[in-house]
């Protein structure tokens, strides 16, 4: 065993599980850490991965109701100051635990920050075999909305899935595939840091990054808590890939006052009617999806897993959760993914704050009436169509590439980068993961030799 070069300090439980010094610490395991933990490992460099929550893949409750409760922050019921539900999974894979498994090529915009990902993405649609499902599998509540979207003529397309169905048991997927992945069709970002495992990284659960260690303008590690002992480890390079709340956290910590000032959310909301005819809840989620980038969303297949819809339509008022026994099986659902403005912020000690702007609004509108439409035409009863309340499942943009870290995800501290949703510079409005990953991956390429794919940045129009 090598000596400790940069030693680890734990004073009250003794050292960390890592027996040699570390190259690289990668703070989170969803597709950012995964991804950039995979690639250095493999590359020979010494890599500890701290992740925050556990591992719960393995437990008999992944996947299930119960399990969702206890993997996401507040058990789901985490609230913004303007009441806006966010789903946040804190757990090995981070939301990857919990994703739909869409995936999404990343947006051409990129390369006006100076980021060319597409060569990325393709090298990660290959090898996670990224492909839209078999077309009998997309469901035909699903297909019945896609074709009464085409006579309203918008093409709706199959989504790309992380899903290898040959890797699957029994495919065994429906709505409540969101709670977690039992079958094993679906990519979880923890497979990547299980490969770094493989190939000699250091994974460490339960363990929770609160700052970073700067010295001389340069990062020297991260300290923390692990379990309920102080905790301090040392590396040349640190990648914070904690998530679009958990890196502008530790930042806040670390002395940058500006992150998580402004953010994205890509505001969800789900517009349901019903019908007679086969169960959208029973069909994988988001089989087929519609982008509007005019007017800035994403419509996609979805209903609400069995026993979150009451939960979720409570905050309606009283009507709705009473639809569930007598409707839930009936019901047909849209799914609107907003691309909103930059606003609000996610500070430590305040309240998470995300107000939808003017513009959201009518950009809501729009895509609610939209929704309608198609709901009316595939055959819902007009006067059972209702919208959800508003959620958030892709918090990001609190730590905005060209503001605060660089065209190589750099921060203005030597060796500490940021690798995660945090750093989209606007919302997405799309599927997240392929391009967390592609930034995962040319990151990765950075670190080992300084061969990124860098374009000039061209001047952004606002
Ligand atoms: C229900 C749901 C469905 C979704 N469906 C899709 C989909 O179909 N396709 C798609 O592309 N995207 C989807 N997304 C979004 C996507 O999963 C996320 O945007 C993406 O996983 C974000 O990746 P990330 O690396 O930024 O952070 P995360 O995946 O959030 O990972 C961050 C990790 O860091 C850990 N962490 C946080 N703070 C600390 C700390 N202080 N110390 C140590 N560790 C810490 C967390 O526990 C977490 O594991 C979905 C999200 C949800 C919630």
């Amino acid at each position: 065993m090598r000596e400790y070069e940069y030693p680890t300090l734990n004073p009250e439980e003794g050292r960390l599980p890592v027996t040699e010094a570390v190259d690289v610490i990668v703070v989170g395991s969803g597709p950012g850490g995964a991804t950039v933990a995979r690639e250095m490992a493999r590359a020979g460099r010494r890599v500890a991965v701290l992740e925050r929550g556990r591992d719960h893949r393995h437990a008999p409750y992944y996947g299930t109701y119960l399990g969702a409760l206890m993997y996401t922050d507040r058990a789901s019921f985490r609230y913004t100051r303007e009441g806006v539900n966010i789903i946040r999974p804190l757990m090995a894979g981070g939301a990857t635990s919990m994703y739909c498994g869409c995936s999404a090529e990343p947006p051409a915009w990129f390369k006006d920050y100076g980021v060319e990902l597409e060569p990325y993405a393709r090298e990660a649609s290959q090898e996670l075999k990224i492909a839209p499902l078999p077309n009998e599998l997309w469901g035909a509540a699903s297909t019945r909305l896609a074709d009464a979207a085409a006579g309203l003529g918008m093409d709706w397309q199959p989504t790309p899935k992380f899903m290898d169905l040959a890797r699957a048991g029994r495919f065994n997927c429906g709505a409540h595939c969101m709670l977690g992945c039992r079958c094993g069709a679906k990519w979880n970002a923890a497979e990547w840091v299980d490969d770094a495992v493989a190939h000699g990284a250091t994974f460490i659960t339960d363990i929770r990054v609160e700052s970073v260690i700067i010295e001389g303008g340069a990062v020297a590690g991260v300290r923390g808590r692990y379990g309920r002992s102080p905790f301090e480890l040392r590396a040349p390079v640190v990648v914070l890939a904690a998530g679009g709340v958990g890196s502008p956290h530790i930042l806040q910590r670390s002395g940058f006052a500006d992150a998580g000032r402004g953010c994205a959310i890509d505001a969800t909301l789900m517009v349901y009617g019903v019908a007679d005819g086969p169960t959208q809840g029973h069909e994988p989620p988001m089989t087929l999806f519609y982008e509007d980038l005019e007017h800035g969303y994403m419509l996609s297949t979805l209903v609400d897993p069995w026993l979150m819809y009451p939960l979720i339509t409570v905050w309606k008022g009283p009507q709705y959760p009473l639809t569930w026994l007598s409707r839930w099986g009936r019901t047909l659902g849209v799914m609107i993914k907003l691309k909103d403005d930059l606003a609000g912020e996610v500070r430590l000690g305040r309240p998470w704050s995300k107000p939808l702007t003017a513009a959201d609004h009518r950009r809501l509108a729009h895509a609610e009436t939209t929704a309608r439409a198609i709901l009316r035409r595939a055959g819902a009863d007009p006067d059972s169509l209702f919208s959800t309340p508003i959620r958030g499942t892709h918090p990001s943009a609190t730590v905005r590439l060209g503001d605060l870290v660089d065209a190589d995800l750099q921060t203005r501290v030597q060796g500490l980068y940021v690798c995660d949703a945090s750093v989209f510079p606007q919302a997405l409005a799309r599927p997240t993961v392929l391009t967390i990953i592609a930034l995962g991956k040319r990151l990765a390429a950075h670190l080992r030799r300084g061969e990124t794919v860098t374009v000039e940045p061209a001047p952004i129009v606002s």
